[in-house]
């Protein structure tokens, strides 16, 4: 240490600048041999210098996130002033939850949300910012479980008939994990067969709600998703209204991945029904490019959220200060201490407005389109689906030694094991990153999925599309 840490701050943004442009997407490197490449030991201090050559070290074994090639999961590279957002709140090291340590921050989060809940038509609701859509699908569990029994917060699941919730078959797993952590178990998750494309059945869902109240157990919620993770299907949110409101179920939507389509006014069609939900979560940190973590969590009923989650410390929220106390909106939530979350997406709404915002979510979508349209046309490729809802792009890629074979179970066999081998040759060779799934009956496929930052064009889904052939192409019985 030289410098009590300020003249290394300055270097920071050179180091992150330099180091991203220079970067591949991956240097794949085991676990063992990374360990071995890098200085992490603590013991002794650095000087300013040495501290500089290990960080680069660091970032340079690092996944470059930004670049148009990282597809490997939802997110990717950030929105630059969501990031120039990111860092400011970080500097100001700032606690979310009152008026008196976050007096702008606080203002902006209740910006935020208003402008967010009438986006996505529930303008008298309210809502918070969460560390992500699994928290965000935590806080729903716990107010559909407070308004239906408010004696839970008092005196636990004792008191409470036996409760179960519905979800899609592909929906996301946090509601499992939900399950357990709450106390429901996760045999309580009843999961509902989709169609093809992805979308839960209605029907289906309303058979089995009446099937568990015959056998005496309370329907709590139904978790609808707008946006499935792998295929991108957006439930029939409106007939799944209309089932929750007919056995007064409680219906959340999980928009965690599809609710950045609500930006674009023509896009924003496909999630109709999405106003009757009771609660929404979405995650700006997704297909919008808010830096990690930008979740919101709205509800319907302003006050619940409130009700259901205060414990009114009196160290913290006394309510004989000096000014209006509803404005320490932090007992809203689990959390004690909250980053500064509202703040990045603020920078970039504020910056980009919403016109602008609404561009990049027609952009993303034609994108997808393109990449989707220009699969089906080219040998070897095979899509999943035939529909798609969101930026999400399925497929196979059939190398030439397998076409003329027939597709018996020993050739899905095969499949299933070369999708994911033409994965590691791409990551191998730092061309692409890209993630790949089974799927119900459906053997390994990849899913390329697009999101607001880096802004892609036609030329980086040629090349992806190119790289997968030449490594498929690569693939061979000998080394599955
Ligand atoms: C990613 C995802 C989540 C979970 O969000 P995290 O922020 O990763 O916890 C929930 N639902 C869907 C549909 C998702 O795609």
């Amino acid at each position: 240490m030289e410098t009590n840490g300020h003249t290394f701050l300055r270097k920071a943004l050179k180091i992150v600048e330099e180091e991203k442009a220079q970067t591949p997407l991956v240097r794949f490197k085991h676990p063992k041999e990374l360990e071995a490449l890098l200085d992490l030991d603590v013991s002794e201090g650095a000087t300013d210098a040495e501290l500089e050559l290990c960080v680069r070290q660091v970032l340079q074994h690092s996944v470059n996130t930004s670049r148009p090639t990282f597809r490997n999961q939802l997110y990717g590279g950030t929105d630059p002033y969501g990031l120039s957002g990111a860092w400011i709140a970080e500097a100001f090291n700032t606690s979310q939850y009152t008026f008196e340590v976050a007096p702008a921050f606080t203002l902006i989060e209740m910006k935020m949300l208003h402008h967010i809940l009438d986006l996505f038509g529930i303008p008298d609701g309210d809502g918070i910012f969460s560390p992500g859509g699994s928290m965000s699908l935590l806080y729903a569990v716990v107010a559909a479980r407070f308004k239906a029994f408010p004696n839970v917060k008092s005196q636990g699941m004792r008191s409470l008939p036996e409760l179960v919730l519905f979800t899609s078959e592909d929906s996301h797993y946090s509601i499992k994990k939900a399950a357990h952590w709450l106390g429901f178990g996760t045999e309580s998750v009843k999961v509902i067969n989709t169609n093809n494309e992805g979308q839960m059945s209605p029907s289906e869902l309303e058979d089995a709600i009446e099937r568990e109240l015959e056998l005496g157990r309370r329907p709590l919620m139904v978790n609808a998703t707008a946006g499935t993770t792998v295929l991108g299907a957006i439930d029939e949110l409106e007939a799944i209204a209309k089932v929750c409101q007919k056995f007064n179920v409680w219906m959340h939507v999980d928009a965690c991945w599809g609710g950045s389509l609500m930006l674009s006014p023509h896009q924003k069609l496909k999630l109709k029904g999405i106003e009757r939900a009771d609660s929404i979560s979405w995650n700006p940190h997704k297909m919008m490019g808010a830096p990690l973590q930008c979740s919101v969590f709205m509800v319907r009923e302003r006050g619940l959220l409130h009700e259901c989650n205060c414990a009114a410390a009196q160290y913290l929220f006394q309510q004989d200060k000096f000014y209006d106390v509803r404005y320490d909106t932090g007992d809203k939530s689990v959390q004690c201490g909250r980053k500064i979350d509202a703040f990045k997406l603020w920078m970039m709404w504020k910056a980009r407005g919403d016109a602008g915002l609404s561009k990049l979510t027609d952009h993303t979508m034609n994108i997808a389109r393109f990449c989707r349209n220009t699969v089906a046309q080219t040998a070897g490729f095979r899509l999943v689906t035939a529909e798609m809802q969101c930026p999400n792009v399925c497929f196979w890629y059939i190398p030439t030694f397998m076409r003329e074979r027939e597709e018996d179970d020993g050739w899905w066999d095969l499949m299933h094991k070369i999708t994911p081998k033409i994965k590691e040759l791409l990551t191998l060779s730092s061309q692409l990153m890209v993630a790949y799934t089974p799927l119900r009956n459906y053997k390994n496929f990849f899913r390329l999925a697009f999101t607001f930052h880096p802004v892609i064009d036609e030329d980086h889904v040629l090349n992806m599309l190119r790289a997968i052939q030449e490594c498929g192409e690569k693939v061979t019985l000998e080394i599955l």
